[in-house]
């Protein structure tokens, strides 16, 4: 299966590129770059410090989805849009790791999702993913006597806040009480804000050196409190899972699938 990586300089893309390389069975289609990138026209495989591939990193993402089976895209929400119209057009697999989609940007997707199988997953780790569906059942048997606060940390680079997987645990969260998370949700708090409404779901984002990803989903009630955690100790177990995605996505018809599909969780 030959699976192309857009945004393939990137921290993500570079790893995806090198776990497409190692996975058997799978072979690295080529990689695309912003148009100003000074990635464009070096070979994929020299950048990763291994034998040459003999293709050049590419600014044309139509010819990289022309080349591939499937393409991984762990980029920014304005090329993931760009990204999504390439898979509805070639009907190509695309794998969507971009967080900070708006509201519009996931409802473009899905109409993308109707003409290619599209995998799109806030965070792409098993462990993650295993972690949203005890939330959903743990807020279910809880219920609302218990308070619900998701607490996140990443690296300094990260722009956008709460984390694409602090959300989802906050839907799975919601989904589990049968409530919509934006009914519900407090994304940050600051100065007065009064008593904790009943119901309530918090979310507190804290940033710093180098944390790949660690997220916490606490319910505390009078008398006792359990919390769920997770923590991502390198980033390969999101690249492990967006190339466990690909793989699965190739036997799919068209449709928008989130990880726990892939997974059958
Ligand atoms: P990064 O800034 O290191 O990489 C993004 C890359 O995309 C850059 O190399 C950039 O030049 C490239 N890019 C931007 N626009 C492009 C375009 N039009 N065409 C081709 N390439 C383009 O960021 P990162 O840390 O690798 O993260 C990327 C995204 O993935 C972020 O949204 C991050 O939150 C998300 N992420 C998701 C998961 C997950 O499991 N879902 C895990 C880690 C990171």
């Amino acid at each position: 299966m030959k699976i192309g990586i857009v945004g393939c300089g990137g921290r993500m893309g570079r790893m995806l590129m090198d776990e497409v390389m190692e996975t058997e069975g799978c072979a690295l289609a080529g990689g695309s770059e912003r148009p100003d990138s000074d990635l464009i026209g070096r070979d994929p495989g020299e950048l990763l410090g291994r034998r040459p591939l003999g293709v050049a990193i590419t600014a044309d993402a139509g010819a990289l989805f022309a080349a591939s089976d499937a393409v991984i895209d762990f980029t920014t929400p304005a090329a993931t849009l760009a990204h999504a119209d390439l898979a509805a057009r070639s009907g190509k697999v695309l794998v969507i790791g971009t967080t900070g989609l708006s509201k519009d940007d996931e409802a473009a997707i899905s109409a993308a999702a109707c003409r290619a199988p599209v995998v799109m997953a806030p965070n792409f780790s098993v462990g993650v993913n295993l972690l949203l569906a005890l939330t959903e059942r743990a807020a279910a048997i809880l219920g609302d006597d218990y308070d619900i606060d998701i607490v996140e940390m990443h690296h300094r680079h990260k722009v956008d806040a709460p984390s694409g997987t602090a959300l989802g645990l906050g839907r799975a969260a919601a989904s589990g009480r049968a409530v919509a998370l934006d009914q519900v949700w407090r994304k940050s708090r600051d100065g007065h804000t009064g008593a904790r409404p009943r119901g309530e779901i918090g979310f507190a984002t804290l940033r710093g050196g180098d944390v790949v990803g660690d997220h916490s989903v606490i319910f505390a009630a009078e008398g006792e409190r359990v919390e769920l955690t997770h923590k991502a100790s390198s980033r390969v177990v999101f690249a492990k899972g967006a190339v466990r995605a690909a793989r699965w996505a190739a036997t799919q018809p068209p449709g928008l699938y989130t990880m726990r599909d892939v997974l059958g969780l």
